[in-house]
């Protein structure tokens, strides 16, 4: 039984009654740029074969109702102007259908299944929200765009769930493409796709997942946004987009340590967004894996967000015989990403696995993921 079919199964022995459609979305895997969306600058994500699935039938009356695979529990609301609260993973899905109240029609039952791992850094957020968002625009008619969806989703996360994450994941849930990534400009919202000419080399993208679980509503990542906006204020500008690496020295001199080294990270890492569209235009691979350590490197030494087991992560990649290797997602926890041959791939696993025994860490996970589609109709 795929997904759909089990989604399909899941909402019948919920409600009692079969959907009326299965909508689905990708989590996504971030090749380089982090922490740059809310900064106005440039990401470059790719949906992965791991997905989202929403099962929804309409209702009569006003009435939502959404439960999940991993909760029995059937959260119920009706849509008015104050904000849910209180509602655990349920924010997520009606979080989506908050911010869509003035497009409501009907109210609406969900049962809500998925392969993405959760808070392993790739998106099951985000995941959760755009196919929610791409089934309500379907059956309420609401005319939105993919931006727009992936804005709703972002407004979700934002606004009622209380994590202040960037536009990233649900431009990359929305809109990726199965044969590449996406470059978004988060300050115009361009979206240009990117081929990444992976199997052709024969390179596969492995995701090692520490298991080390992350949390956005906690401190870390509010107070990286925090460092970020402080130094843009001290330098005057709007956002860290408009800096450059020439303005680095400057900014050295105008704010303390720390401020000035998340600042390097944000416009280091624009840059290096920009160089890797350009190795990848001419399958420069060396180049392509330097620009992902130094990517790492800079969220370890300089915005401070990596964790011991993503290091190790990151170095094992390379010993066995990774192209190049970062930690991907907002960090504290979650996964890391290495390119590298596919028939390298079980080496990889076996000496990831082995070293994080050897260090005491809890046992990762690794597998391969495919560059897949964004939101669609699947049933
Ligand atoms: P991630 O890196 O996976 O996006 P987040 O902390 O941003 O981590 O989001 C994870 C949360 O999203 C979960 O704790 C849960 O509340 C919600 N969520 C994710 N997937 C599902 C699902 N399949 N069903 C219900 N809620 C989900
Ligand atoms: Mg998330």
């Amino acid at each position: 039984m795929n997904l759909t079919q089990q989604t399909l199964a899941g909402f019948k022995e919920a409600y009692g009654y079969e959907p009326s459609g299965v909508w689905s979305a990708p989590g996504r895997a971030n090749l380089i740029g982090e922490h740059t969306d809310y900064n106005n600058g440039f990401v470059l994500p790719f949906g992965i074969d791991r997905r989202t699935y929403v099962a929804l039938a309409t209702r009569e009356d006003k009435i939502c109702r959404v439960t999940s695979s991993f909760s029995s529990e059937v959260v119920e609301i009706e849509l008015r102007d104050d904000r849910p609260t209180g509602l655990d993973w349920a924010l997520y899905p009606l979080g989506v259908a908050w911010v869509m109240r003035e497009s409501q029609t009907t109210g609406f039952d969900v049962f809500i299944d998925s392969d993405v791992p959760i808070g392993a850094g790739l998106s099951s957020s985000a995941a959760v929200e755009c196919s929610m968002a791409l089934a309500l625009n379907d059956v309420w008619e609401a005319g939105k765009s993919p931006i727009e969806l992936a804005l709703i989703g972002q407004r979700a996360e934002n606004e009622v769930v209380g994590a202040p994450t960037g536009i990233m994941d649900q431009t990359a849930s929305m809109l990726a493409r199965s044969d590449g990534a996406v470059l978004i400009d988060c300050k115009t919202m361009e979206t240009t796709h990117i081929p990444l000419g992976l199997s052709e080399q024969d390179l596969v993208v492995a995701v090692i997942d520490t298991q080390v679980s992350h949390r956005h509503s906690d401190g870390g990542y509010r107070s990286r946004r925090e460092s970020c906006e402080k130094g843009a204020e001290i330098m005057g500008v709007e956002s860290l987009r408009e800096l450059e690496v020439a303005d680095l020295p400057r900014a050295k001199e105008a704010m303390d340590d720390v401020t000035f080294r998340r600042v390097r990270h944000i416009v280091t890492e624009n840059q290096r967004v920009l160089q890797t569209v350009s190795a990848l235009a001419d399958a420069r691979l060396d180049e392509l894996g330097e620009l992902l350590l130094a990517s790492h490197a800079s969220m370890r030494d300089d915005f401070e967000i990596s964790i011991p087991e993503l290091d190790l992560a990151v170095a094992t990649a390379m010993e066995a015989g990774a192209i190049g290797s970062r930690m991907t997602g907002g960090g504290f926890g979650g996964a890391a990403i290495a390119i590298i041959n596919s028939a390298k791939l079980s080496q990889l696993e076996t000496q990831v696995e082995a070293a994080f025994e050897e260090s005491g860490f809890g046992a990762p996970r690794v597998f391969a993921v495919i560059p897949s589609q964004g939101a669609r109709k699947e049933a």
